[in-house]
């Protein structure tokens, strides 16, 4: 992409109504703007960062052998009513009355749903197990949505939902979207924390809600530190593996990792002192376990073995998608803007032409572009006639991982400068080797 073509609309002052910096950042890089309290319109910038998110949870979904799907938005009142909740959810449903006076509401989430087109659809054991999955808008009447993003009103999740024969295979369920949801943060370069958290408002038994550690993180955490040190990495995940998932949970919940609302103070006293950790989080994630609390009353029975009519085991597992992209920021930034993590910057490099009209340095940037492009980096050119020091301000602002600075008096000595946004290290190298270190 060319900056001359592109709509990046920058802000020089810092907001003064965004009380944290990746609120701060987001409206400055020209990625977000508020619509009304809690809805925002993705910019340019912004939106490619939330659909490099989208992908990676795609991916990561379907590595776990779950299934995409789409419901909409709006949702009829009577699946809400047959499981109670049409009343009981209070005011962040946001309900709705259509020209024929019948009741709808923009959905918060979607166990009535997906739990009406299972039924519609699987009536024997042998189609289990399932877990069907969207990425979707939901709609929450938050009292008071906060931080941009991070407390929206309409916001993207993934919500994800399974349908089990048994409490085991539910287990097994609950185990697999552990794993892929560690491995998802992981690469796109965050560390969640799964801890023990409340059940809250949709009930259940099992439940992990999954922490980025934050100053400004609206929940109070309780930890080992050890639960830090944890990570993936490579290690191949086989989700069919019921030990390996098991083993994997039990890596991760064994050290002592709790919200507020399940802190045990007695328990926590005996981690070693130098271990103990209190803190904030902010709540990227949640998995569910809650049994037949939506098939029974719905009807959402199928056959088992003996030809018995059963009601499924079920789990519902979401993912703050557009929160992530505020929980991100707030995890790598600096006083000058955004540190992307390579896996989900918006685009993987910037080239700054110090001087448009050069013919040399023109002709070195548009060469260094077409490389960089033809390798899958996706180059921003920065070819608008600025001056270097507004062209540098706007690249850290927006956090590109790499930028490459090309002049005339480098391209005298056959070089241009590398500077990694992350360490703020430089470097001069010839333009090709400098294609090749990020391609
Ligand atoms: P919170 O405790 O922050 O209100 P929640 O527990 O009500 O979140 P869930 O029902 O668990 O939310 O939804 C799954 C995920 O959706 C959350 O873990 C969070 O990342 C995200 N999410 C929930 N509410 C919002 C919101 N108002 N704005 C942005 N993301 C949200
Ligand atoms: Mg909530
Ligand atoms: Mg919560
Ligand atoms: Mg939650």
């Amino acid at each position: 992409m060319r900056l001359s073509r592109y709509f990046l609309p920058v802000l020089k002052e810092t907001p003064s109504d965004a009380q944290i910096a990746s609120h701060r950042l987001m409206l400055r890089a020209g990625m977000i703007r508020q619509q009304a309290a809690g809805i925002y319109s993705w910019l340019p910038l912004g939106f490619r960062v939330l659909e490099k998110l989208q992908r990676i949870v795609h991916e990561e979904q379907q590595r776990a052998g779950h299934i995409p799907v789409l419901m909409p938005t709006l949702q009829p009142a009577e699946l809400w009513r047959e499981s109670g909740r049409f009343d009981a959810y209070g005011k962040e449903l946001l309900r709705i009355r259509d020209r024929h006076d019948r009741d709808m509401l923009y959905g918060p989430t979607n166990e009535e749903m997906i739990t009406d087109i299972f039924r519609s659809g699987v009536s024997s054991y042998k189609s289990l197990p399932m877990t069907l999955y969207h990425i979707q808008w939901k709609f929450r009447d938050e009292v008071r949505p906060r931080f941009g993003v991070m407390r929206g009103r309409e916001f993207l999740m993934k919500d994800g939902y399974n349908f089990d024969l048994t409490y085991e295979d539910s287990m097994h369920a609950y185990n697999r979207h552990m794993a892929s949801y560690l491995r998802t943060y992981e690469r796109m370069g965050l560390k969640a924390i799964p801890m023990r958290a409340d059940s809250g408002p949709i009930g259940g038994d099992d439940t992990h809600e999954f922490l980025v550690l934050a100053d400004t993180g609206e929940s109070e955490v309780f930890y080992d530190s050890a639960v830090t040190e944890l990570t993936l990495g490579d290690r191949a995940v086989d989700y069919d593996d019921r030990a390996q998932l098991e083993a994997i949970k039990a890596e991760w919940t064994t050290p002592y990792a709790r919200t507020d609302e399940t802190h045990d103070a007695a328990l926590f006293e005996q981690i070693p002192e130098d271990r103990r950790k209190v803190g904030r989080g902010i709540e990227v994630g949640q998995i569910f376990y809650f049994g037949i609390k939506y098939s029974e009353p719905m009807g959402a029975m199928v056959a088992d073995e003996t030809g018995a009519k059963v009601p499924v085991h079920m789990g519902s597992h979401g993912i703050g998608v557009s929160r992530l992209v505020g929980a991100l920021i707030e995890a790598h930034h600096d006083d000058k803007g955004i540190k992307w993590p390579e896996a989900v910057a918006p685009f993987g490099a910037g080239i700054v032409n110090l001087k448009v009209g050069d013919p040399d340095v023109d002709a070195a940037c548009a060469q260094i572009y077409a490389a960089l492009s033809a390798a899958g980096v996706d180059p921003l050119l920065d070819d608008r006639d600025e001056r270097a020091g507004q062209k540098f301000a706007t690249m850290e602002l927006i956090g590109l991982p790499w930028r490459i600075t090309v002049g005339p008096r480098g391209l005298k000595n056959g070089v241009v400068e590398l500077t990694c946004r992350a360490t703020g290290e430089s470097e001069e190298l010839s333009a090709e080797a400098a294609c090749l270190k990020l391609a």
